[in-house]
């Protein structure tokens, strides 16, 4: 009997409850990336893992800890890319490629001689951390001048703040073997010097 009640109410409260329920079943209305958004993102997720394959190789030859931790957080960089690639329901350039093979062929050539010049001296391998991090961060503000999608930008963002930090890292230890400031190798160097007089950022997640 109480059911018996109850039951209209029951159908008109589950009648609104199913209109969102339904909504959400609906295939999403993605926003179309122009072709150039295209090209960026699938060019950011490669640029991302030249940072982490050739940190990873200088970790290899010269042991030093800030190619290993920062190689970590370009793995990290390398998978938020991807999750934008599958979204916008684009092919990933980086799949089945192995560490230091790459599918842009201007990257590739970029990766073979930085390798060759970080072989040089721990120094020279520093500074190839600085230089991709500069390159990075430049190829990235570009990006986002192209870009009008806030998830993108979102990520964009993110990406940059952490390759400010690594920046910080390399120049950090850099001074300390050398005793010298860093030097600007793609940016202009009030540019990175305003970067290294900043504390440590937090990137998000
Ligand atoms: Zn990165
Ligand atoms: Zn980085």
């Amino acid at each position: 009997m109480f059911m018996k009640k109850l039951t209209p109410v029951l159908a008109a409260l589950m009648l609104v409850l199913s209109i969102p329920a339904e909504a959400a079943g609906r295939p999403q209305q993605l926003a179309t990336l122009s072709s150039l958004e295209k090209q960026d993102l699938t060019f950011m997720r490669e640029e991302e893992k030249l940072a982490r394959d050739v940190y990873l190789a200088l970790y290899e030859q010269w042991g030093l800890t800030p190619f290993s931790n920062i190689s970590s957080s370009e793995q990290r960089h390398m998978d938020a890319v991807l999750q934008l690639l599958r979204k916008y329901r684009l092919p990933d350039p980086a799949a089945n490629l192995v560490l230091g093979e790459f599918a842009n062929q201007e990257l590739q050539a970029l990766y073979n001689s930085l390798i060759e010049q970080g072989a040089r001296s721990d120094v020279d391998a520093l500074r190839v951390g600085g230089f991709i991090e500069e390159t990075d961060i430049l190829d990235l503000q570009d990006a986002l001048a192209r870009n009008d999608n806030t998830d993108i930008d979102t990520v964009y963002d993110r990406l940059q703040c952490g390759s400010r930090n690594h920046l910080r890292a390399f120049a950090g230890v850099l001074k300390a073997i050398t005793g010298q400031d860093y030097l600007a190798q793609a940016m202009a160097q009030q540019d990175v010097d305003d970067i290294l007089a900043a504390p440590r950022e937090r990137c998000g997640r």
